[in-house]
Parts: structure tokens; sequence; C-alpha cells
């Protein structure tokens, strides 16, 4: 099956393959060679966070696949501790020197811990890293429409990104209708509802796998793809990366996008971004 990966443009003026690689959970000592096999299989997209003790090997893993370093669009994430202890700067450095990349494409704020109320200066924070290049986009993760409504009245970038918990089960359609408006791409975490739904044995994903002859975790990833969603599903295996990196070869019609859109039930498999505010 054919395989190219679209490139959406993001407001900072570059642009995110659609399709990513995550490595959440994938231990330090596995992380270089799957990052190695995902890269090999087609990915040029990996989206690692501080928070995930991998960083130094998803670096590696990109040092030794020897694929120019401007073909891999690389995203890593400030951690809560950091966050909470101001320790911007010096957390988004030692990034850097782990990753040993040269630049970040994307650094996120993990998560907003409301509570914790540092959002707004940590961003002012961030805004200085696009300006001197060392990263060439920022946005946010977890955020709720009235955590990007204060970064938008208070300070001078709009996120290019907020990365959030999105599959079928939940959708997030208010908080997408508004990134929309104000031109913030959505990136869904936990695609496949990381395996605590019986996703794959919903009918209209079912269906949807028979008609086309693909695997259910296929339709799920093209029908975040055909949402406009950007998708960064982990795996370990190389075959089920090869899967997931083949969603681009056939095409979900209205009729069946609009029954998967039918199986939303507005429920998390995470945390509350609300109640997040510790770590
Ligand atoms: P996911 O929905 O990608 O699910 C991963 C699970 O699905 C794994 O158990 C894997 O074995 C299984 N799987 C993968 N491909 C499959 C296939 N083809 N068939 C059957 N099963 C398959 O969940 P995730 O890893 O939590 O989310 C993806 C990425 O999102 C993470 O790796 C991480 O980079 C990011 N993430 C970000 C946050 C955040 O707070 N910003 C939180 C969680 C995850």
């Amino acid at each position: 099956m054919a395989s190219s990966v679209p490139a959406l443009p993001l407001n900072s003026g570059t642009s995110i393959p659609q399709l990513g690689f995550g490595v959440f959970l994938v231990e330090p000592k596995d992380t270089q060679r799957v990052v190695e096999e995902a890269i090999e299989v087609g990915f040029r997209h990996i989206d690692t966070a501080t928070g995930y003790n991998n960083e130094r090997e998803v670096g590696a893993a990109m040092r030794a696949s020897g694929v120019p370093r401007e073909e891999i669009f690389l995203t890593t994430k400030l951690r809560n501790d950091h966050h909470r202890a101001r320790d911007v700067e010096g957390a988004f450095q030692r990034s850097l020197d782990a990753l040993d990349a040269g630049y970040i494409d994307l650094y996120l704020i993990h998560w907003p811990m409301p509570k914790v109320d540092a959002y707004v200066d940590t961003w002012r924070t961030f805004e200085t890293f696009t300006r001197d290049g060392r990263a060439k986009s920022i946005g946010v993760s977890n955020f709720l429409v009235p955590h990007l409504e204060r970064l938008l009245a208070e300070t001078d970038t709009v996120p290019s990104v907020n990365q959030v918990e999105l599959h079928p089960i939940f959708q997030q359609r208010e908080l997408r209708a508004f990134q929309d408006r104000h031109g913030i791409l959505t990136e869904s975490w936990g695609p496949l509802g990381q395996g605590k739904y019986d996703l794959f044995g919903k009918a209209p994903i079912k269906d949807a796998a028979a008609a086309h002859s693909v695997t259910p975790a296929q339709v799920v990833l093209r029908w975040h793809v055909q949402t406009g969603n950007i998708v960064i599903p982990k795996s370990s295996s190389r075959e089920r990366m090869t899967e997931n990196f083949d969603v681009f070869g056939f095409e979900l019609t209205p009729e069946e996008m609009a029954a998967i859109d039918g199986l939303d039930e507005n429920r998390r498999v995470g945390g509350d971004p609300m109640d997040v505010n510790e770590g």
C-alpha cells in the first residue's frame, strides 16, 4: 500500500508530518532499537518527553539512523516538576543536551497544572526558545480551552499545537473547534485508546477494516488523519509499526467516518488536566 505522510503547516512557518511515532513507556534500554526501527519503517516524526526518560536514546537513534537531522521532526516536553520549580530554561537546555540533536522542532508544556498557575510565565520563557532558534516551534499539551484563552490574551505567541488525549471514544469536538478557529493544530495522544477500550471490537471500526482489507488499528489511525489530527501511535513491535505507518493507501467513506464519529462517549482514559497538578 502506498504511504506518503502529509506535512501540515504550523503557525510558526514550519510544518509537521501528520503521522509520528510516540515513545511513552518505551524502556530506555529498548528505545534506541525501537526508534531506529521506526525510522527504518519510514517514520520521520518522533514524540518523546523529558518524563519518558528516554531522550538520550531517542537522540542516539536519530544519529545512528543516518537520516539527515533536518528530515526528522523531533518533539519533547517540559516535565511537570521542572515546570512547577520554574526551572524552564534549565530543563530545556538539559533536553537539548540529552537529545544532542542541535535543535528541537517542537517543545511542549506537558501539562498546564492549573493549580500551580505557572503556565503563562512558562510560555513567556518558551517564546525565547523560538527567538534564538533552539526550538523551531512551541506548543502545549493537555490544555483546556480556558488555559488556551489565557495564553492568547496574555502572551504574544499562539501555540502551534495542543497535544491532547483523543480517540474515537473521546473526540474533543469543542476543543478541536476552538483550536481550528485559532490556527492551533490538534495532536492526538493515546490515539488507539492505549488499548484500554475494546476499540477494535466496535462495529464501525471492524466493518471498515473488513471493507478496506486493513486492520482495525489502521482504520482508527486513518480516522484521525481524515479528521485532520496529527497522530503519534506507539508500538515496540516492528510489525505493528509497519502497520501503523501504512495508512495512506486507503480512504474511509463519509459514511464510515460518520459511524466512527458516532462512537464518541466523551470519556477519557487518562487524567483530567484540571486534576493533574503534581509530578
Ligand atoms: P496508543 O493509543 O498509541 O496505544 C499504544 C498501545 O497500543 C500499545 O500498548 C501498543 O502495543 C498498542 N498498539 C500499537 N499499535 C497497534 C496495532 N497496530 N494493533 C494493535 N495494538 C497496537 O497510546 P500511547 O502510547 O499512550 O500514545 C501515543 C503517544 O502519545 C505516546 O507514545 C506519547 O508519545 C504520546 N502521549 C502523550 C501524552 C501527553 O500527556 N502529552 C500522554 C500519553 C501519550
